[in-house]
């Protein structure tokens, strides 16, 4: 990681090194919150998470992998613990990354919402969290249990994902309220995230980073008929799923 993960420089005095590291005094904490099936995690997670920390600044990136997918048939989906494990893996090379047990500790209760709530209580209401979604997500959000108290609750940043549309301003305006989204589509995102002001209220974030061309469902296709991953995983995951028989001849392990 390069950028986010600068840390202000601590002053010689030892009283001041219990303010938080990665805040300087004047700004409130920005955490990036990531919430996947994992199944498994990819590039296209890793460098559009990478990307937005910069271009936001956050202190923090925490990825949290779904116990039971919500939309998605959970008999397929391979267990959280394997896709806990590998999310780490993938992550464990970035300063400012870590993987959040809260969903797989609280199985019953899989809604997003509940999820930032709880996360809402673990970090206070001093700092400002990011939920980062795919467009094709953003496009069911409304469909998404109690999204409205999920919008109250953090910012939205919506990433572009080839072969999904965003959607246009106008629409998504009067869906959400025209105070509420911030166009950084069109080159300007980095100037203007910085200069938005977050403090006057929960915003939705449209986004249009390059974005890779890759989703789990193709690595999971790739992997079952014995074509390389490479490109998509970082080496250890690629490794992992070799090492535990995921994915393969419709085998699925634990
Ligand atoms: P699957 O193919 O199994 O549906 P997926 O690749 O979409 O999986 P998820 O874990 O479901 O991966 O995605 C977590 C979040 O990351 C979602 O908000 C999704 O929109 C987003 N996302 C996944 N892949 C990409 C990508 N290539 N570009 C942008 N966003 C992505």
């Amino acid at each position: 990681m390069t950028g986010p993960t600068q840390k202000p420089e601590l002053p010689d005095s030892s009283s001041e090194s219990a303010l938080p590291i990665a805040s300087p005094a004047s700004r409130r904490r920005r955490v990036g919150l990531l919430g996947g099936t994992f199944d498994p995690i990819h590039y296209g997670h890793l460098r559009l998470a990478e990307s937005l920390a910069a271009i936001f600044n956050f202190d923090e990136l925490l990825f949290i992998p779904t116990y039971s997918p919500p939309h998605k048939d959970f008999d397929r989906v391979t267990s959280a613990y394997h896709r806990y494990a590998m999310t780490v893996l993938a992550t464990l090379q970035m300063d400012i990354a870590r993987v959040s047990m809260v969903e797989i500790f609280a199985p019953e209760r899989p809604y997003t919402a509940d999820t930032v709530a709880t996360l809402r209580r673990t970090y206070g209401d001093d700092t400002h969290l990011f939920f980062m979604m795919g467009a094709d997500s953003f496009a069911n959000l409304p469909k998404w249990e109690r999204y409205q108290t999920l919008l109250d609750t953090c910012h939205i940043i919506v990433m572009t994902r080839p072969k999904y549309e965003v959607g246009d301003l106008a629409t998504l305006a009067k869906q959400y309220g025209a105070g509420r989204v911030v166009d950084l589509r069109g080159g300007l995102a980095s100037q203007r995230a910085v200069t938005s002001n977050l403090d006057a209220g929960m915003h939705v974030f449209l986004t249009d980073l390059f974005a890779l061309d890759v989703s789990a469902t193709d690595i999971r296709q790739a992997v079952s008929e014995g074509r390389s991953i490479a490109r998509f995983v970082p080496p250890l995951v690629e490794r992992y799923i070799h090492v535990y028989g995921l994915y393969s001849n419709g085998h699925r392990a634990g």
